[in-house]
């Protein structure tokens, strides 16, 4: 071994939301854990992300009123999946959510402080942390370290997996500044390196017919596929990954040089899309990934453009750390973006602003008076697609905005299969000796946890879950702990 090597345990390669729960877990039942990061900070997605999980039978619904079990949750999860949801994974995450999350979680140091209702749910479930993705992640990096059995490589980018006798047995890391390679020599490997959605070659692979369109990359800078190729090189059968979790609220970030990347924003309940036929095309509130992207994807071309009067933007949000302080908006940087975005078009008139997008303007003009006599019929939705309009106004303040929308790769609902170990699996679904992956990488957990779409939350739910059992499996099989065992529900309950 060299000088600059490492001696671990557990390697675990990615120090997102995963990775951190597998460096934990592990630490947990005594093992020493070497955790290889490519950026120079910790927290992966994850610590951008919202960092809302959906979980089951909480005292945070309780003290709403609102009674969940496992079994209405499951039924939900299933259906959103339409049909292609590893089941055993959602049972077995759905049941393990209250005690292994919520309650480990606040353990941690984590708070749980709003509950929201997301599409496909029969109930809120959608657990925002305190100061969201960065507050959940801040908390499980502080345990970490305080925990003491985690050495960690930043700057540093796994490119290779090392073999003994064809049982994984480290890694071999190159620090981005210096070029030095580090090779990290462990009993057992998890790897925990996210998703593909922000590398736009790999989305057109698995989603060619979208080649031709605009589509935009959405998750976090790290996400770049670089543990899905380390994983196919070992042979690790990767299943589902057409199954991409595509945004529609989301324009081009014109910040970004190559405008590869789009931007996220909520808060505009007011707002109508309109296709570039100028034509209304979903019921706007149910903006979910499960119906709002099938919708998006039949228009033709599938971009459309979200159309706002000025009091409709007073509460814009928009999901990038640019735009915010924490948990505050940004308001000066929201309305710069309205100001100064080339994907934003602005006009006094109704008419004026269908010019500039280019679409068919008595079409629009028809379309914007449909939705306005609604409101004048004092109507609890509107017609043409029964968008309910409690939280909505008419058009009626100038100036008129047209906001640009492609879909954006948020979330990578496919990946490789494992088991419910978390070790991973080649196509004959015997599995890898020494390597487990867990997070994004493994479609949340497991390959598909989700299937075709998921309720929201669970991306960081799942990914932290599984995070937990392969650092507890990982640690077992390099012989320390018994493996993951956590708490279910009692019976009954
Ligand atoms: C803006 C945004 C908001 C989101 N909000 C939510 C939400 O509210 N709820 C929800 O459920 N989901 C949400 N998601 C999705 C969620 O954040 C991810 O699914 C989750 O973070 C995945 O966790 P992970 O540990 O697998 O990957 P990540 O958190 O992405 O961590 C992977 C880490 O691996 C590192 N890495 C990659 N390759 C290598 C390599 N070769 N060597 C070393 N390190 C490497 C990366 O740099 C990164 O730090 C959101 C996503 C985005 C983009």
């Amino acid at each position: 071994m060299a000088d600059y090597d490492v001696q671990a345990d557990v390697a675990v390669i990615g120090a997102g939301a995963a990775g951190v729960a597998a460096a934990l877990e592990a630490g947990g039942a005594g093992a020493t854990i070497a955790l290889v990061e490519q950026a120079d900070t910790l927290g992966g997605t994850a610590a951008i992300s919202g960092g809302g999980c959906c979980l089951v039978g909480t005292p945070l619904q309780d003290s709403k009123g609102i009674h969940d079990t496992p079994e209405l949750a499951f039924e939900d999860w299933v259906k959103c999946g339409q049909g292609e949801a590893d089941e055993q994974w959602a049972r077995y995450y759905i049941d393990h959510s209250l005690h292994d999350l919520y309650f480990w979680a606040e353990k941690l140091g984590a708070r749980w402080v709003e509950l929201q209702e997301m599409e496909g749910n029969s109930v809120p479930r959608w657990h925002r942390p305190a100061n969201n993705g960065l507050g959940l992640m801040t908390a499980f990096i502080n345990a970490m370290k305080s925990q003491g059995k985690t050495r960690v490589l930043v700057g540093s980018t796994a490119d290779r997996l090392l073999l003994d006798n064809g049982r994984v047995c480290g890694v071999r890391s190159v620090d981005a500044k210096t070029g030095q390679p580090t090779e990290v020599h462990s009993k057992t490997v998890v790897v925990a390196s996210g998703g593909f959605n922000s590398n736009l070659e790999l989305v057109l692979e698995a989603r060619p017919e979208l080649k031709g369109f605009r589509v935009m990359e959405g998750s976090g800078p790290g996400a770049i596929g670089l543990g899905h190729r380390l994983l196919r090189e070992l042979g690790g059968y990767f299943t589902h990954m057409e199954n991409i979790s595509f945004y529609v609220y989301a324009t081009p970030d014109y910040r970004d040089p190559e405008a590869k990347r789009g931007l996220v924003f909520r808060g505009t309940p007011g707002y109508i899309w309109v296709n570039q036929q100028g034509r209304r095309f979903h019921d706007e509130s149910r903006n979910g990934a499960p119906s709002a992207t099938p919708a998006l994807l039949r228009q033709n071309p599938p971009h459309a453009w979200a159309i706002v009067d000025a009091a409709m933007t007073g509460n814009m949000q928009v999901a990038d750390p640019y735009y915010r302080d924490g948990d505050k908006i940004r308001r000066d940087k929201v309305q710069e973006l309205l100001d100064q975005s080339p994907y934003i078009r602005k006009a006094d008139t109704l008419r004026e602003l269908a010019q500039k997008i280019e679409v068919d303007v008595p079409v629009f003009l028809e379309e914007v008076e449909a939705y306005n006599k609604a409101f004048d019929a004092g109507l609890k939705r509107e017609p043409r697609f029964g968008k309910p309009l409690g939280p909505c106004n008419k058009f009626d303040t100038p100036p008129y905005r047209a906001i640009q929308l492609f879909p954006l790769a948020r979330k990578n609902l496919g990946g490789v299969k494992t088991d419910m170990r978390c070790r991973v699996l080649n196509a004959h679904f015997e599995p890898i000796p020494g390597l487990y992956a867990a997070g994004e990488l493994a479609g949340m957990a497991g390959g598909h946890i989700n299937g075709k779409a998921g309720l929201e939350g669970t991306m960081m739910g799942p990914s932290l879950f599984s995070g937990r059992v392969a650092g507890g499996w990982a640690a077992h099989e390099a012989g320390f702990g018994p493996g993951f065992i956590g708490k279910t529900a009692p019976a009954g309950w």
